[in-house]
């Protein structure tokens, strides 16, 4: 369906926003200033008191929900239970996972059906409830054996807990089908009608807006399902209705990202060329029958982007139906930049002439927002941090849109009643035209409540889908009814007191709720180790100087070293070994520490030098410069926490002290897939404990390498503690490895090198050193049918296809469970075929080049060799002539033991699997290799079984498999993948260490004189 319509094309990025990251405190501030003399709280109080009271006075069977949620909140086992069994059990299609998953689920809850009072929701604890005691008597564990009874039994627990997950899910969706969704509608309308008549108004005031549900594309195909599922909804609002305008009218909510598998910043050309016109296609149908069409808002990275798109879209509206006031877009307040985008909107619409319909929403993603920020080291936070704050910015923005009321109609989306009552305040004061929105399936009472009021008219957002689509949906809401903060579920708290829940929010603001992303990690025996800085590349401030720094870097010769150059170095090093081992710990840390510093202000220069030498895409950059800051900060800690002086207990008369200290000349030994991290992790983990270095850094990447042994010398190692010897493995990583001098080896790369020098330790001379070896892996994941289709692809297309499959983490073998694996290869072949593959420099590639000739014909005879011997399952194009590109690729194999051998590129493997899942895990083990392993799964004990089992270093349950962070998850394998320990982790450093413990006989001179003057009895 890929539009090559020149309709819409995309101008270069301009910040229209300001920067996300900036003090809350501020902007907080600013919020507040602008609702000075706005508002009378007391009246508020006094509006929304009676509407309180009331819902309170009459609970009406939909507070189901929220009452179940007050039972069991997401905190406990219960909820947690609950929310998980929604998640996932309407999807799972074969028997036994179901059994397997809903025995795992229950089996960890104590769901008490006496205990609760009435409605639905005393028939949803009753149907868990004897769930759980069946699940008790014929599930004995989550994959245990049972006999015929048994599993008849358990057939019925598990139709009891779909029934029960069904019910629930029906609270929130308003039809399975458009058709039936607007049936509804018209039921609900009558029935406000009704309760209406009588007054001067006897409208209804009530209004839909319909959403299609189901997860974002992450396929062509996925998109053009949503395309004409949108297009058909549209015809059937339209002629349902004749619609006088859109305000009063029933619309549509649609989400970019289910039109758009690429829906991203860094994709603008294609969001432009083949996005919008898909989004035109429905913006006609819906301005010729004059109905809202509304953008939903999604998460923060794409918030510039949106407004671009927006822009572009009006200049087309403006041409092409200018005089249509259908056009909406949501707004979220919990965006620290959400003033600014409500000022941009305006003046978009008065730009071209036009009226928007604006929906202020609250946010949906907040926890999502926090966790990006967090792991990408964000300078701050893009969401407020307090929930006043949001209350705060809500208002503020309810103002401006109120303000701009000739070109935007306002839309309030809001269940909160001191919310709703400030906003009719405030656009009354005003005599604005607006409309009040709820969620089908929240906020009912209230609304019941302010509906009596026939002047305020009320939009419901309501979904449309069939329980399979309803999921994320349905967890969302889930989330949102349970949170102790949100006025929902306090509400149905009767302990809170109305005065309480009423509160201004409108007090003075405060500092951030939880520390910044660079203040992350707790500290440590008084050490407050810093994570390291990122950029956030959808913010033009932040990708600017990358950006700048990588078309400014000419990559520098490096000067390739000699044998005796290599001889000179391992005397030198030996020379200065005494001395900078002499040196307290505390200084040798401080100075790794201090370089970790420079290297954090100096991301941009290192991330030019990365795309230039090593080809990595900018993400991987900015993600591999962290990761060498991380280990600096994290080895220096580690080191003043764990290499100080013990004193160990013994008799009285006596003092011992265990002492660490360097070995002597440590060589280090590192790849071109990590030339930074790898490099420097090695390097200043030798250093820090004492010894000095001989780094030898890989043939293809001396230049990154350089760059950072001028660094660390710039920190303060001494030049004769720290040497960088750039030239071939064979002859100076030989000659290296073999000097007399070389008091240990740190060394990643292959199994097969990693032998090789093995073999020159064991036979030279003089005393046997340490070897730490770090090599490769045939990484797999196992994929169970509990597990999310399209969480699963994500994960596949990171952990298989990023770096172009170039890190030694990579995915190289999913193992997915034959009832799925058809709809899981065919997203895998539909998200391959999306992936841009090309010139790492620009922010739009995904894929990148394999490092040199030799690596692209290792990896294109192995793909051609698998063309013949396997199943192709699907591969990207390449549309670009940057050199050594290899197409993503992925082929199904027969068995687990097909795979023989890695391939160290974008080549995927994938096999089926059926029966035993410890067969499977078994059969991986037999593999021989054992670093990184994903499991996929909903039923955590099965997770947990798994990873018990598994021969691996890593495990990752329900994510991607690459990009262990320093001192979160210690990096390194066993088998055939390396000897440990784990790089990143606590007991790393150790290995670079002698020990020496010191006795000294303390009452040597004549007597035990502490013993005598009573101070000491031994210890
Ligand atoms: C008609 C309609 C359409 C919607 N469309 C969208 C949409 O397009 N995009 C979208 O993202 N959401 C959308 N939502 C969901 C909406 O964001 C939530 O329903 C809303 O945030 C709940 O707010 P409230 O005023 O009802 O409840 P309240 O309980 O008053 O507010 C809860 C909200 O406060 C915020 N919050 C909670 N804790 C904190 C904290 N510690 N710090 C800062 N803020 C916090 C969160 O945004 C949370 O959702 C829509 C909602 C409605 C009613």
């Amino acid at each position: 369906m890929s539009s090559s319509s020149p309709l819409f094309v995309a101008a270069p990025q301009q910040a229209r926003l300001p920067y996300p990251y900036r003090p809350e405190v501020d902007v907080v501030e600013a919020a507040l200033a602008t609702l000075q003399g706005q508002l009378d709280w007391a009246q508020v109080i006094r509006t929304g008191r009676p509407w309180v009271q009331a819902v309170r006075d009459k609970p009406a069977p939909f507070w189901a929900m929220e009452s179940l949620l007050r039972e069991y909140p997401i905190s406990s086992a219960e909820g947690l239970a609950l929310m998980r069994l929604a998640e996932a059990l309407l999807r799972v299609p074969d028997v036994e996972t179901a059994i397997a998953l809903t025995a795992d689920q229950l089996g960890r809850a104590e769901f008490d059906a006496d205990a609760v009072v009435d409605g639905p929701h005393k028939m949803l604890a009753g149907i868990s409830a004897s769930a759980i005691s069946l699940s008790k008597k014929f599930l004995p564990g989550a994959d245990g054996e049972g006999g015929l009874l048994s599993r008849l039994g358990a057939k019925t627990v598990v139709a009891a807990t779909v029934r029960a997950i069904q019910l629930l899910g029906r609270q929130f969706v308003l039809g399975r089908t458009i058709a039936e969704a607007m049936e509804e509608a018209q039921d609900q309308r009558k029935d406000m009608e009704s309760a209406r008549r009588g007054s001067a108004n006897a409208a209804s005031g009530l209004r839909f807006s319909y959403d299609m549900l189901g997860e974002g594309a992450r396929t062509e195909h996925d998109a053009e399902r949503y395309l004409a599922s949108y297009g058909n909804a549209i015809q059937a609002i339209s002629r349902g209705q004749v619609a006088a305008s859109p305000e009063t009218a029933d619309g549509i909510s649609i989400k970019l990202s289910a039109l758009f598998s690429r829906y991203e910043d860094g994709q603008r050309e294609r969001v432009f060329a083949e996005l919008l016109p898909r989004v035109w296609s429905l913006i006609e149908l819906a301005a010729s029958a004059n109905l809202n069409l509304t953008i939903d808002a999604e998460e923060t990275d794409r918030l510039e982007l949106s407004l671009d798109v927006l822009d572009a879209l009006a200049a087309r509206i403006a041409a092409t139906f200018p005089k249509w006031t259908g056009f909406g877009l949501a707004v979220q307040a919990y965006q620290t930049r959400a003033l600014q985008v409500v000022e941009a909107v305006a003046e978009i619409a008065r730009r071209h002439k036009l009226r928007f319909m604006v929906r202020l929403v609250k946010g949906a993603y907040w926890d999502g927002e926090i966790k990006r920020a967090q792991e990408g080291g964000l300078t701050g936070y893009p969401v407020f941090t307090h929930k006043e704050h949001t209350d705060i910015s809500y208002l503020a923005c309810a103002r401006a849109l109120i303000a701009h009321a000739d070109v935007i109609y306002p839309q309030f989306a809001t269940h909160n009643a001191g919310t709703i009552a400030a906003i009719l305040q405030m656009a009354r004061a005003k005599g604005a035209a607006f409309e009040m929105q709820r969620l089908h399936g929240m906020g009912e009472g209230v609304y019941r409540e302010v509906m009596k009021d026939p002047t305020v008219a009320c939009r419901v957002y309501a979904p449309v889908g069939e329980h399979r689509d309803l999921l994320a949906y349905l967890v969302r809401r889930l989330l949102e009814n349970g949170a102790n903060s949100s006025f929902v579920h306090q509400l149905a708290d009767n302990t809170v007191d109305v005065e309480r829940l009423l509160a201004s929010p409108m007090t003075n603001a405060r500092p951030p709720a939880f520390p910044m992303p660079a203040y992350l990690y707790p500290v440590d025996h008084g050490l407050q180790r810093r994570n390291s800085t990122g950029a956030d590349l959808a913010v033009l401030a932040d990708r600017a100087p990358l950006d700048a720094a990588v078309a400014a870097t000419v990559v520098p010769q490096i000067r390739e070293a000699t044998t005796e150059d290599v001889i000179t170095a391992m005397v030198k090093l030996d020379d200065g070994f005494a001395a900078w081992n002499e040196r307290p710990v505390n200084e040798r840390a401080a100075i790794i520490r201090r370089a970790g510093d420079l290297l954090d202000a100096r991301l941009a220069e290192f991330c030019g030098l990365l795309v230039k030498e090593a080809h990595k895409t900018l993400g991987d950059c900015v993600a591999e410069v962290r990761e060498a800051v991380d280990f600096c900060r994290y080895y220096a800690d580690q080191a003043q926490i764990r290499l100080q002086d013990q004193t160990l207990p013994g008799p009285t008369g006596e003092s011992n002290e265990l002492r660490m200290h360097g070995r002597g000349v440590f060589v280090c030994i590192s790849p071109w897939n990590f030339p930074l991290a790898i490099f420097a992790g090695q390097v200043v983990a030798a250093l820090v404990a004492g010894n000095t270095v001989a780094a030898k850094p890989a043939e293809q990447t001396p230049a990154v390498a350089a760059r950072m042994v001028e660094l660390l010398h710039e920190a303060g190692v001494p030049k004769d503690a720290l040497t960088l010897l750039h030239g071939p493995g064979e002859t100076i990583g030989a000659s290296l490895t073999a000097n007399l001098h070389c008091a240990g080896v740190c060394f990643t790369g292959s199994t097969q090198v990693a032998k090789i020098i093995q073999r020159t330790l064991a036979h030279k001379d003089g005393p046997i050193v340490p070897f730490i070896a770090e090599t490769g892996g045939l990484n797999a994941m196992i994929v169970d049918s509990s597990a999310l289709p399209e969480q699963v692809v994500d994960a596949v297309v990171q952990s298989a296809f990023r770096s172009a499959g170039q890190r030694c983490s990579a995915l190289r073998l999913l193992v997915v469970h034959g009832s799925i694996a058809d709809g899981v290869i065919e997203m895998v072949r539909g998200a391959l075929a999306e992936l841009n593959v090309g010139d790492p420099a620009r922010l739009s590639t995904d894929v990148g080049p394999v490092i040199d000739d030799e690596a692209y014909i290792n990896v294109t005879r192995n793909v051609g060799r698998l063309k013949k011997e396997a199943r192709l399952l699907g591969e990207a194009k390449v549309n670009s002539d940057f050199p050594r590109l290899v197409a993503p690729v992925a082929f199904e194999l027969g068995s687990i033991a097909d795979l023989k051998e890695e391939i160290f590129g974008p080549v995927l493997h994938v096999v089926r699997w059926n029966g035993d899942v410890d067969q499977v895990m078994h059969d991986i083990n037999e593999l021989g290799y054992g670093l990184t392993l994903g499991i996929q799964t909903r039923i955590d004990s099965r997770a947990q079984r798994l990873a018990k089992l598994a021969k691996v270093g890593n495990v990752y349950i329900n994510r991607n498999m690459i990009g262990a962070v320093v001192g979160v998850q210690p990096f390194g394998g066993e088998g055939l993948s390396g000897t440990g320990p784990k790089a990143g982790g606590p007991h790393y450093l150790f290995r670079f260490c002698a020990e020496q413990t010191l006795t000294v006989n303390t009452a040597a001179a004549g007597g035990n004189a502490a013993l005598l003057a009573g101070e000491s009895g031994g210890h």
